[in-house]
C-alpha cells in the first residue's frame, strides 16, 4: 500500500475511466473510481450506443419501402416514439448495471458522487469527504459545446437531451456539420422530421475526404434533408409551442426543436485542476504527454477531457495503457495513427488514413482509384441511392494511404480496412486478393484504373 487512501482514484466513470479502473485493480491496486451521473460515460448513456439504437430505429421506413420491390406486401405501418425511447432506456439501464458490475467484480470501490481535485494527491467529494490517493486519473470527458453569446440558446437542445426528447418535432433546425449533426439528421429525418442541418463550413464533414463529403451530402439531400452551408444561426426566439429560427444570411423559419451539435468541450470545469497545477491546453483540455500524465507528476489524463483523438475505443486505449503503464511496469503508448472510424449517418461512412487532400500535401505522387455504385439490392427496391469507395495510394511505393467509403456497412469495412493499412498494404496486395462476389466490398479489390478526373 501507499500510504494514502487509495493507490488510484479515478475521476469519472465512463469509458477511458472505467478501463484504467479495472485494469489498475486487476494489477492489484486499491481503486476508487468517482461518478457525478450515470456509471458509463457518454458512450453508453448519451453517445453511440443510444445513437446506434436510433440509427436502426430511423433505417426502417425505407425498409418498409425497399421491401416492396421485393415482393412483400408493406401494410400500413406506424412508429410509436414513447415505445423507442422506454425500450432504448431499458438497454442503457442494463448496460449501466453491467459497467458497475464489471468495475465491483475487479475489486474497484465506487463513489457515485462528484469529486474533484483539492492539490496533486487529494480529491474532495461532493459529500465534502476527503480522500488520497497516490495517482489521480481525470476521465471527465467532454460536454456540448453551446454558442451561448447567441439570443435564445437557451431555447434548444443538445444531443444529451434529444435521446430524451417528450415527442418528435415535426420539424428540427439542426446546427453543425460534424459527426453528430450528420447522425442526427439521419435519424431525425428517417423518423419523419423534416430536417434542416445548418453548417457554417462549405460542405459538411470538415476533415473527411471531399469526394466522401460531396457524396454524403447529395445522398441525405435525395432522403429530403435540406442542407444549408455558409450559413449559421443568429437568433432563436419562442414562438407558440415552437421556436422561430433567424439565419445569419437573413433567412427565417420557424421549427419545433433546435438543437446544437456544435462540438464539445472538455470537461474541466470547476474540477479545481489549478489547485494541483494541472496545464491545460489553448483548448482548455489537460495537457498530457504520450503516457498520458499531465504537467503533476501524479495526475493523469486519459479520453476526451485530453482531447487528442475523440472516440470511445481511443480513451478506452488510453485508459488501458495508463493502467499497464502505471500499475503493471510495462510502459504503454497509445499510437494515435491511422485510427478507423466510422459515421452513422445514412448512408454510412467508414474511413481510414489519409484524405486526398492531405496525401497531396505529404506525397509526390498519389494516384486515386473511386468507383460509385448503386448497391445490388436497389436493383429491385428502386432506390436511388449510390455508394462511393475511393482508394487513396502512394504512386511511388503503391502503399494504400486511404480508404474512404459511404454506403451500407461502410463503417464495418472501416475496421478491417484499418487493419490492411496499418500493416502497410499496398495497392497490389488489394488487386492480388480474390474477390467475396457478390459483395460491395469486393469493388476494393477490383479497381483497376487510376481516377483521372
Ligand atoms: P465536431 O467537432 O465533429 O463538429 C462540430 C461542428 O460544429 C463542425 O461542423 C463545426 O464547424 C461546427 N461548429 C463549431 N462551432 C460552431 C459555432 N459556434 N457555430 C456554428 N457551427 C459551429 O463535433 P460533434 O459535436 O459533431 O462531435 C464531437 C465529437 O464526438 C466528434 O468530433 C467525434 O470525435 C465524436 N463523435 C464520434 C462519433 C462516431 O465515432 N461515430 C459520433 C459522434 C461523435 P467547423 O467544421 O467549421 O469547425
Amino acid at each position: 500500500m501507499s500510504g494514502f487512501d487509495y493507490d488510484l482514484f479515478v475521476i469519472g466513470a465512463g469509458s477511458g475511466g472505467v478501463r484504467a479502473g479495472r485494469i489498475a485493480a486487476r494489477y492489484g491496486a486499491k481503486v476508487a473510481v468517482a461518478e457525478e451521473y450515470r456509471v458509463g460515460g457518454t458512450c453508453v448513456i448519451r453517445g453511440c450506443v443510444p445513437k446506434k439504437l436510433f440509427v436502426y430505429a430511423s433505417k426502417f421506413a425505407e425498409e418498409f419501402e425497399d421491401a416492396v420491390g421485393f415482393g412483400w406486401a408493406s401494410e400500413k405501418v406506424s412508429f410509436d416514439w414513447a415505445s423507442l425511447v422506454e425500450n432504448k432506456d431499458r438497454e442503457i439501464d442494463r448496460l449501466n448495471k453491467a459497467y458497475i458490475r464489471n468495475l465491483e467484480a475487479a475489486g474497484a470501490e465506487l463513489i457515485q458522487e462528484r469529486a474533484t481535485v483539492a492539490d496533486p494527491h487529494t480529491v474532495l467529494l461532493a459529500s465534502g469527504r476527503k480522500l488520497t490517493a497516490l495517482y489521480i486519473l481525470v476521465a471527465t470527458g467532454a460536454t456540448p459545446f453551446v454558442p451561448r453569446h447567441l439570443p435564445g440558446h437557451e431555447l434548444a437542445i443538445t444531443s444529451n437531451e434529444a435521446f430524451h426528447l417528450e415527442r418528435l418535432p415535426s420539424r428540427i433546425v439542426i446546427v453543425g456539420g460534424g459527426y453528430i449533426a450528420v447522425e442526427f439528421a439521419g435519424i431525425f429525418s428517417g423518423l419523419g422530421v423534416e430536417t434542416v442541418l445548418v453548417c457554417r463550413g462549405e460542405q459538411i464533414l470538415r476533415g473527411f475526404d471531399d469526394d466522401i463529403r460531396n457524396h454524403l451530402a447529395g445522398e441525405m439531400k435525395k432522403k429530403g434533408i435540406e442542407i444549408r452551408t455558409q450559413a449559421n444561426v443568429a437568433s432563436i426566439e419562442r414562438s407558440g409551442d415552437g421556436v422561430r429560427v433567424g439565419l445569419n444570411d437573413g433567412a427565417r423559419f420557424g421549427a419545433g426543436q433546435v438543437m446544437f451539435a456544435t462540438g464539445r468541450i472538455p470537461n474541466v470545469l470547476g474540477l479545481g485542476l489549478e489547485n494541483a497545477g494541472v496545464e491545460l491546453t489553448p483548448h482548455m483540455a489537460v495537457k498530457v504527454d504520450s503516457l498520458s500524465r499531465s504537467s503533476v507528476p501524479s495526475i493523469y489524463a486519459v479520453g476526451d477531457v485530453t482531447n487528442r483523438v475523440n472516440l470511445t475505443p481511443v480513451a478506452i486505449r488510453e485508459g488501458h495503457a495508463f493502467a499497464d503503464t502505471v500499475f503493471g511496469g510495462k510502459e504503454v503508448k497509445v499510437d494515435h495513427a491511422l485510427i478507423p472510424t466510422a459515421v452513422f449517418s445514412q448512408p454510412e461512412i467508414g474511413t481510414v488514413g489519409l484524405t486526398e487532400v492531405q496525401a497531396r500535401q505529404g506525397y509526390r505522387a498519389v494516384d486515386i482509384y473511386k468507383t460509385s455504385f448503386r448497391p445490388m439490392k436497389h436493383t429491385l427496391s428502386g432506390r436511388d441511392e449510390r455508394m462511393l469507395m475511393k482508394l487513396v495510394v502512394d504512386g511511388e511505393s503503391d502503399r494504400v494511404l486511404g480508404c474512404h467509403i459511404c454506403g451500407p456497412d461502410a463503417g464495418e469495412m472501416a475496421q478491417l480496412l484499418g487493419i490492411v493499412v496499418r500493416m502497410g498494404a499496398k495497392k497490389s496486395d488489394f488487386d492480388a486478393t480474390m474477390a467475396v462476389h457478390p459483395t460491395a466490398a469486393e469493388e476494393l479489390v477490383t479497381l483497376r484504373e487510376k481516377w483521372t478526373g
